[in-house]
């Protein structure tokens, strides 16, 4: 089975080149960056655990581990993005796993891998994204720790994660986001339960316009936001 859009592949391909720009087409994960490292490190401290980045794109996220003394394995489907993030961390001096593969291949090669696996801002764009959490279930060891982030298929979400973000503000190319692909923390509750994950936290991500920052907002998850859950350790 190819849980894979290319279409989707083909958006982040083309704009690759751009993936480090901090005032390009990439600027909300630039700035959404060091919010979601500070709540995964706070949550599961990163530094000397091994984790996998399921869709790390061009490697914002996956440097930003290496940085905080993670062992990093960044997986993709897209090729000119993972090109991109090598000679990034070539750049940065950053040794890095980058492989080109998808989340389902490489939990049938290396299941119990990983003490800390992240999924951020991808579900949005497979056409099945059960299945993606289920690979990243099978990924992480007994025990190990699991983030999510996604945008949350709510009006709200629409108006502020599409119209806002691709039409008015042009913070994001058009098309960027499908609305329908959106995803509801009670659906993802419900995967996380089938994959026999425990959910510990949801936190939303605000973006205010005016002052133009993103915040952690705990109790507003109309839009983005991000998920903690783990894997129950194995009981003798
Ligand atoms: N996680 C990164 C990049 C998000 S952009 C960050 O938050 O900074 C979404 C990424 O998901 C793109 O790089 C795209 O190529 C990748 N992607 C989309 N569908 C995928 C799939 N089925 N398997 C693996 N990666 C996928």
């Amino acid at each position: 089975m190819n849980n894979v859009d290319p279409a989707e592949i083909a958006k982040f391909e083309q704009l690759a080149n751009r993936w480090w720009d901090r005032h390009g087409e990439f600027k909300p994960l630039h700035e959404i960056n060091p919010l979601r490292a500070n709540y995964i490190d706070e949550r599961a401290p990163v530094a000397g655990k091994k984790l996998l980045d399921v869709g790390c794109g061009g490697g914002i996220f996956s440097e930003s581990m290496a940085q905080r003394g993670a062992t990093v394995t960044g997986i993709d489907l897209g090729q000119a993005p993972l090109d991109i993030a090598r000679l990034h961390a070539l750049e940065s001096e950053l040794d890095i796993d980058y492989r080109h593969t998808s989340a389902e291949e490489l939990a049938a090669a290396e299941p119990d891998s990983f003490d800390i696996v992240t999924c951020l801002e991808m579900l949005e764009h497979v056409p099945d994204p059960k299945s993606v959490i289920e690979a990243c279930a099978t990924l992480v060891k007994p025990g190990g720790q699991l983030f999510f982030s996604t945008i949350n298929r709510t009006p709200k979400g629409w108006l502020l994660a599409v119209v806002g973000a691709e039409y008015i503000l042009r913070m994001l190319p058009k098309g960027t986001h499908e609305y329908r692909k959106f995803i509801r923390p009670s659906e993802f509750g419900g995967w996380l339960r089938s994959a026999e994950l425990a959910l510990h936290d949801i936190t939303g991500m605000t973006y205010n316009p005016l002052t133009r920052n993103y915040k952690l907002a705990p109790r507003d998850v109309d839009v983005n936001y991000l998920l903690h859950a783990s894997k129950p350790a194995i009981t003798p």
